[in-house]
């Protein structure tokens, strides 16, 4: 597994695209909604991975949830596999729990599930394969 990237939730998606690009002295390369999960991301790119900029873009949205409850910061880290269907039976053959028992379409041109934050050390991991 490689780190793919890693998201960031943040509360204003504007400011932060102007922060991060300050940081980095180079300016988001995209952005993308992913509407049924109610958020607009934007991203980064740090060497080889990328960094994913989260804002909810309603109240429902698992990222106003999470900003509400932990406020802004580190959301989850994304690891590419090859195979998510087959990791996915791999790692909930081994005792790990997935929040998503189906892939889903994440942003990026990218299948995706999430692993539970309870069974990895409160650590939201994503898994993701890009869409063929
Ligand atoms: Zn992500």
């Amino acid at each position: 597994m490689k780190l793919e990237h890693i998201g960031i939730a943040v509360k204003d998606l504007a400011a932060s695209n102007e922060l991060f690009a300050a940081l980095f002295d180079s300016p988001h390369y995209k952005t993308e909604g992913v509407e049924s999960e109610g958020v607009m991301t934007s991203f980064f790119k740090s060497g080889d991975v990328k960094i994913e900029l989260l804002e909810g873009t309603n109240s429902e949205s698992p990222i106003s949830k999470f900003i509400e409850k932990k406020g802004e910061g580190i959301h989850h880290l994304a690891f590419e596999v090859v195979d998510l269907d087959f990791e996915m039976k791999r790692l909930t053959d081994l005792g790990f729990i997935l929040i998503n028992e189906v892939p889903k379409f994440g942003a990026d041109n990218k299948r995706i599930a999430f692993l539970h934050p309870k069974s990895t050390n409160s650590v939201l991991i994503e898994l993701c394969q890009e869409r063929s």
